[in-house]
């Protein structure tokens, strides 16, 4: 009996599959399977009107048509499945994207592997003070750091040290045992996630607004998108991730700045379709 393979392989994307890409001290993402590319992306696109590939041009121009008008059905049907390790922190900002699929590890079933992220002293910042949100890219003294990432380490170890203690020596229920694991614990989990939804990710994770260390994981994926969907990838850059939006007050002062241009700068404004 012939077996006929639907699944259209990417070379790029065949490259990097079931590779573990690490991120921060103990993280990773691997690809550990996908669903469609590009060419996905055309074709479910293009059967609204019954038709097929137009050749790369066309489909070029059909990716950033639909990327820039919002039409993102046909960005829904290409999916990714990942590995992911991240310390809970991390996992904690990252399941507030209600649109992927996520089975994690269960510390209820499993003794854990203990282990936790512990950043360098480059990372010890003071609080931004803009931003209630952020660190302020001012770096602590760095004997001060020294010490404190000292400290933190302790700390850590300490955890982890009574943490296998509640298990090995006193039979303590693993749902229990676990309590007093810190936010830096390492966590992993499955994550399915379709493009539309993975690029919006991107669009908030990479921002330099989201803590770094979700940023770091953020690069990964953005590389692992643009293996799979190279041109998509390429058309989300242009029109959404390095694209602004102006609200309506913006965009009248932008016409009020118009029309103190010259003939050259109101072509030059006309150009950017203001
Ligand atoms: C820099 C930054 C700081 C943040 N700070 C905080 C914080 O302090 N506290 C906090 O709680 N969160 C915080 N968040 C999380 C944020 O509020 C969003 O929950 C998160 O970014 C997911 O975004 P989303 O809802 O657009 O994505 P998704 O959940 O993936 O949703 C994608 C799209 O589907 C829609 N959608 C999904 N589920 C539903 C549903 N059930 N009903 C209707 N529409 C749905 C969404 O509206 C959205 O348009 C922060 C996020 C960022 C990027």
């Amino acid at each position: 009996m012939e077996i006929i393979v639907s699944h259209a392989s990417i070379a790029t994307a065949e490259s990097i599959l079931n590779q573990k890409f690490p991120v921060l001290d103990h993280g990773f993402i691997r690809l550990i399977d996908y669903m469609g590319g590009d060419q996905r992306v055309v074709d479910s696109a293009r059967i609204s009107y019954g038709e097929e590939s137009k050749g790369e041009e066309q489909d070029r121009k059909l990716i950033n048509y639909l990327m820039r008008n919002q039409h993102t059905s046909p960005f829904e049907n290409v999916v990714f499945q990942f590995h992911i390790k991240m310390p809970i922190f991390v996992a904690r900002q990252w399941v507030r994207h209600r649109t992927g699929r996520v089975s994690e590890i269960s510390a209820r079933y499993t003794h854990l592997n203990y282990e936790t992220y512990l950043p360098d002293t480059t990372r010890f910042q003071t609080q931004d003070v803009k931003s209630k949100q952020c660190s302020s890219g001012v770096p602590i003294d760095e004997a001060v750091a020294q010490g404190l990432r000292l400290e933190m380490e302790d700390f850590q170890r300490m955890l982890g040290v009574a943490y296998d203690n509640y298990i090995e020596k006193h039979d303590m229920a693993k749902e229990l045992a676990r309590i007093n694991l810190p936010l830096a614990t390492y966590t992993e989990w499955y994550w399915q996630m379709d493009l539309h939804n993975l690029l919006h990710f991107l669009k908030l994770r990479l921002d330099p607004h989201a803590q770094l260390e979700i940023r770091e994981y953020g690069k990964v994926l953005a590389d692992m998108v643009r293996a799979v969907a190279p041109i998509s990838y390429e058309a989300f850059e242009e029109h959404i991730l390095f694209a602004k939006k102006f609200s309506r007050t913006e965009v009248d002062k932008l016409k009020q700045l118009y029309n103190h241009l010259d003939a050259e700068g109101k072509q030059l404004f006309f150009n950017l379709g203001v």
